[in-house]
């Protein structure tokens, strides 16, 4: 391999394509990666491995890459957590980026704890926000700590590259640019290591009608629903308004929602135009899921509830009664 300087010192981004038109976060990522760069002066990279990839990396440009780095090989089709880590950290300590950033998506959760080992550098998980420090110029991580009651800013003083994987849903894609121009590169892999795994079969998860991650307009519930019947009316609501439900983790571990739609921390991260959240009490580790809303209203019958701080319109009053007078005034107003 040639050694580029160009790149040396960008901010890079793996990309995981898998799932691409419901997977966003390498988008998300890149539009990220793209504006932390402009601020360190550097360039935005891209990193990709499979068998025939190019397209993606194509699309990577469209979205705001400077460079992509295109590893292709047939032994690389399937994803594999040794072979990718082999790859990368020949490329990382090559090329050398300041940063690198994955989606906290499953892969990026199981193969970037193990590049940072491998490359002997921090990884901050989960990270709810990126930014960079203007006196020391060091990316600053924030993740959610103490099981999500703090939000810690942690920063990668003396290793390289700073690497943080990021909750999908938390910054938002470039528009497609069809004029964008950019370089995709094809580094030499010296060899990519024998399958200790066999991969029998892979199956996608069925998806739902539309994705909760996308709606504009979001139902969300917890406990203070009070019980599966209550719960249920959310689904009634939902329909009224053409919204998708969301739930708060106890209301998923009570059994009143499908594990897929719960939000927050541990969650999915929404931003729609209009969320209601009915009988939650306000936990950080559910806020951090929806503070991206535009319009949070939010019904508690307690008026000193936390949610309240990030409504902006707070109803105070019995969630079951209210969600059903809701639905009987929609449905009063279709019927007009
Ligand atoms: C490591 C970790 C990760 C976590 N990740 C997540 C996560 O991703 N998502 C998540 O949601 N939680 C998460 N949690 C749990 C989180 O801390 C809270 O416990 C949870 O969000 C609270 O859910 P809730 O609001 O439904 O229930 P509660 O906290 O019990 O709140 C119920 C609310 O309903 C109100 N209420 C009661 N009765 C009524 C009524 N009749 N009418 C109207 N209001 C009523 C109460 O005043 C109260 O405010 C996590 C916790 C940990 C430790």
């Amino acid at each position: 391999m040639t050694k580029s300087n160009d790149i040396y010192g960008g901010v890079w981004v793996f990309g995981d394509y898998r799932n691409y038109f419901e997977n966003r976060v390498t988008l998300q990522l890149i539009a990220k990666a793209r504006s932390l760069a402009e601020k360190m002066g550097c360039e935005t990279g891209v990193a990709v491995l499979g068998d025939d990839v190019t397209q993606f990396a194509m699309e990577y440009v469209a979205h705001g890459a400077d460079i992509v780095l295109v590893g292709e090989h047939p032994g690389l089709k399937d994803y594999r957590v040794d072979a990718y880590t082999d790859i990368l950290s020949e490329w990382v300590q090559f090329f050398k980026p300041t940063v690198f950033l994955a989606g906290a998506t499953t892969f990026g959760k199981e193969f970037f704890p193990r590049l940072a080992k491998r490359l002997n550098t921090g990884l901050s998980a989960d990270c709810v926000a990126l930014e960079i420090d203007e006196s020391s110029g060091l990316l600053v991580q924030t993740t959610p700590a103490w099981g999500g009651e703090l939000l810690a800013d942690i920063v990668t003083v003396e290793r390289r590259p700073q690497m943080a994987t990021v909750h999908p849903g938390v910054f938002s894609e470039r528009p497609h640019d069809h004029a964008a121009t950019g370089r995709i590169i094809y580094p030499e892999i010296s060899r990519v290591a024998e399958a200790r795994v066999e991969i029998i079969r892979s199956r996608r998860q069925k998806p739902g009608e539309m994705k909760l991650e996308d709606s504009p307009v979001v139902v969300a519930g917890g406990m203070g629903l009070r019980s599966r019947e209550n719960f249920q009316k959310l689904s009634e609501l939902a329909e009224l308004l053409g919204a998708e439900v969301g739930a708060t983790r106890p209301a998923v571990l009570a059994g009143w929602a499908e594990q897929d739609r719960m939000l927050g921390q541990t969650g999915k991260t929404v931003k729609p135009k209009l969320l209601i959240t009915v009988g939650t009490s306000g936990a950080l580790q559910y806020v951090t899921g929806i503070q991206g809303a535009e319009t949070i209203v939010a019904i508690n019958r307690d008026p000193d509830a936390r949610i309240f701080s990030i409504a902006d319109v707070g109803i105070v009053g019995d969630a079951g009664e209210l969600v059903q007078r809701l639905i009987d005034s929609l449905k009063k107003r279709k019927e007009r």
